[in-house]
């Protein structure tokens, strides 16, 4: 299931949307990026997001606080939602560990939760009411739907929890109609409950973790890792000899989640600027 093409088409759409919001209002759409620290891994995944803004017609503000406390990101991104020109705010994750990085999310108003990072953006998900999907598990599901995978009275297997991955594309596929089943550290026999998914969700963290013979033939895998050396948390050669349908690393995942990104902060400026 190749992401790349599809991320290209919904960047196009939400390019074509940032020009006409940008003639319709005199400005363009904006994206606030927070970083804290120096990681170097963070640090160039805001880049990339700050280059597909510039190819989209967003603008991008960038606030980058190195020892920072809780109290100074909350106050800077607190800035960040009161200030009417910019759409969306979105915090580099993870944040050292000095950060309380649940209160720092919780400093960005849910209007500008482009990244649906905050409580309110997973409890709308979670009641299947608007707003911001958490942009990594809404790319796998569009990449679902593109290519026809329906997760409806399906066995979806979601291997990992985490806040802003795993928990999210359950309830994802929970609104899909989906049977779903949370592994993670503490699951006992992980690879005999693999073995029952119609769907397969990595986001472990793991390179190579599931193994092609742990899946049952026809199954749709779906690999949300990224690890060290473009290597995904799916051993993806003997998986693939298993699948229907599974996404590489890179060009699968990946792509989805920064065209997510772009089209919901041209959703979030189409919002403020008409209900302003
Ligand atoms: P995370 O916060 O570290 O969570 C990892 C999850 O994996 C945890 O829930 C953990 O369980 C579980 N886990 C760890 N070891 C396990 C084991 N042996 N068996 C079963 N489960 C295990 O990671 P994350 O932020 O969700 O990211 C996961 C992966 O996705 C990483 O490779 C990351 O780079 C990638 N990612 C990709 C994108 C993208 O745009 N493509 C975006 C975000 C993340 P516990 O909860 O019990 O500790």
């Amino acid at each position: 299931m190749h992401g790349t093409r599809l991320a290209e088409e919904i960047v196009a759409h939400s390019a074509q949307r940032a020009a006409e919001f940008s003639a319709r209002f005199g400005v363009k759409p904006c994206l606030a990026t927070v970083i804290v620290g120096d990681d170097p891994a963070s640090v160039t995944y805001v880049k990339m997001k700050q280059n597909r803004c510039h190819k989209t017609g967003i603008d991008s503000r960038h606030v980058s606080l190195l020892a920072a406390t809780t109290t100074e990101v909350v106050r800077a991104i607190t800035t960040l939602s009161d200030d009417s020109t910019v759409h969306g705010i979105l915090l580099q994750h993870p944040s050292p560990p000095q950060i309380d990085e649940p209160a720092a999310f919780e400093a960005i108003v849910p209007e500008k939760d482009v990244d649906g990072v905050t409580p309110h953006s997973f409890a709308a998900m979670a009641f299947g009411r608007p707003g911001f999907v958490s942009c990594t598990p809404g790319g796998i599901i569009r990449l679902l739907d593109a290519y026809g995978v329906d997760p409806s009275g399906r066995h979806a297997v979601v291997i990992g929890r985490s806040p802003i991955l795993g928990k999210p594309v359950g309830m994802l596929l929970l609104g899909r109609d989906a049977t779903v089943t949370y592994c993670h550290s503490k699951t006992q026999d992980l690879p005999s409950i693999v073995q029952s998914a119609d769907i397969v969700v990595a986001a472990v963290g793991r390179p190579e973790f599931v193994k092609g013979a742990w899946l049952k033939p026809g199954v749709v895998v779906i690999d949300a890792g990224y690890n060290a050396g473009n290597v995904g948390d799916v051993a993806f050669d003997e998986a693939a000899e298993r699948a229907s349908l599974i996404t590489p690393v890179p060009g699968g995942v990946g792509p989805m989640t920064l065209a997510l990104l772009m089209e919901q902060t041209v959703d979030a400026a189409f919002q403020q600027a008409t209900v302003s």
